[in-house]
C-alpha cells in the first residue's frame, strides 16, 4: 500500500493547480477518437497529423495553470454547442410533426413555436414573449 500512497502523492503533485478535465477536452478526445476511426476509410497522413492536435490541445489544457482562460474557452464552447445542437433539435421536431403542426419562429424574441395544422388565419400568443402572431395555414394539397 506504499506503493499506491507514494503514486497517490504524486499524482496529487502533478495535478495541483492544474485547470483539469471539462467538456471541451472530452469532446476533443472523443473527436481524435472519430476521426482516427473515419481515418480507417480515408488512409489520410493529413488527417492522422490534424486528429493528433485534439488529443494534444486536451492535454495541454488539462495541465494549464491558467484555469480562468480554460474555464472562459469552455464556457464559449459549450454556447457554441448548444447553439449547434438546439438548431438540430427543433428541425428534428419540425419533420416529426411535420403531418400535425407547423413551426413559426417569433419576430420579437425569435422563439419557436408551433401551431396545430388547421387551415385559415389564425392570432396566436408566443409562448415566450407573449406577443400576438398573425399566422396562416393553407389547406394541405393532399387532404384526407
Ligand atoms: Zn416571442
Amino acid at each position: 500500500m506504499q506503493f499506491l500512497a507514494e503514486l497517490r502523492a504524486k499524482y496529487l503533485k502533478l495535478t495541483d493547480g492544474k485547470y483539469g478535465m471539462d467538456k471541451l477536452n472530452r469532446d476533443l478526445f472523443i473527436l481524435w477518437v472519430i476521426l482516427g476511426f473515419l481515418n480507417n476509410f480515408f488512409r489520410s497522413r493529413i488527417l492522422s497529423l490534424v486528429s493528433l492536435l485534439f488529443p494534444l490541445v486536451a492535454v495541454l489544457r488539462m495541465f494549464s495553470t491558467a484555469v480562468y482562460k480554460r474555464s472562459n474557452e469552455n464556457r464559449k464552447y459549450l454556447e457554441i454547442k448548444s447553439k449547434f445542437t438546439e438548431f438540430f433539435k427543433i428541425r428534428y421536431r419540425m419533420f416529426k410533426d411535420r403531418k400535425t403542426h407547423k413551426y413559426y419562429k417569433c419576430k420579437n424574441c425569435s422563439a419557436y413555436f408551433r401551431v396545430k395544422r388547421k387551415p385559415g388565419e389564425h392570432y396566436v400568443d408566443c409562448p415566450k414573449c407573449g406577443k400576438e402572431i398573425k399566422v396562416k395555414i393553407r389547406a394541405a394539397k393532399n387532404a384526407e
